[in-house]
């Protein structure tokens, strides 16, 4: 059967899915890394979206329209700051996927690309986190068939690539 987990490496941004995931932060407005280069290829109308959306909570997912982007939705979801959650890290960055997942399964989302949330700025190690990615978007999927087509994992560096890589394999 083909495979409904995929890992690419390259640019989120420039990629024909129906939803493309934000690793944002609590304002919603912008920022650096992913989010940053999210902003810039919508262009403003995105940034007047995330303004009447009153923030977004870590763990939690908001939706908008995609706008310039070739996605027809971003899903904006808060990652956990390693070492700062009280130890409910794991859990949070988990409820990130779940919640991204249940945003698109109400969208009709067919295909959705995951930035590794939390493994830059914020500083969650990528072994572990990409774990709680895979295992998280796995569950989901085996839960609520039917419904999400294609995950597509987006990896920016060769060693985050090779590490997903290695865990899909390992299913
Ligand atoms: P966080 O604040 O949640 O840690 P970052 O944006 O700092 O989010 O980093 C998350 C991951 O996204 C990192 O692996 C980073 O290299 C990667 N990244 C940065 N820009 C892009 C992009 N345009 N497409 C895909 N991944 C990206």
């Amino acid at each position: 059967m083909e495979s409904k987990l995929i890992v690419i490496k390259g640019d989120i941004t420039k990629l024909n899915v129906d939803a493309i995931v934000n690793a944002a932060n609590h304002s919603l407005l912008g920022g650096g890394g992913v989010d940053g280069a999210i902003h810039r290829a919508a262009g403003r109308e995105l940034y007047e979206e995330c303004k009447t959306l009153g923030g977004c909570n870590t763990g939690d997912a908001k939706i908008t329209k995609g706008y310039k982007l070739p996605a027809k939705y971003v899903i904006h979801t808060v990652g956990p700051i390693y070492g700062r959650e009280g130890g409910n890290e794991a859990d949070l960055l988990a409820n990130c996927y779940k919640n991204s997942l249940t945003l698109a399964v109400a969208h009709n989302v067919r295909t959705i690309a995951f930035p590794s949330i939390s493994t830059g700025a914020y500083g969650y190690p990528i072994e572990t986190a990409s774990k709680i990615a895979v295992t998280t978007v796995k569950n989901f999927l085996d839960e609520k068939k039917g419904y999400v087509e294609k995950v597509y994992f987006v990896t920016f560096s060769d060693t985050d690539f090779k590490i997903y890589q290695n865990l899909l394999l390992s299913l």
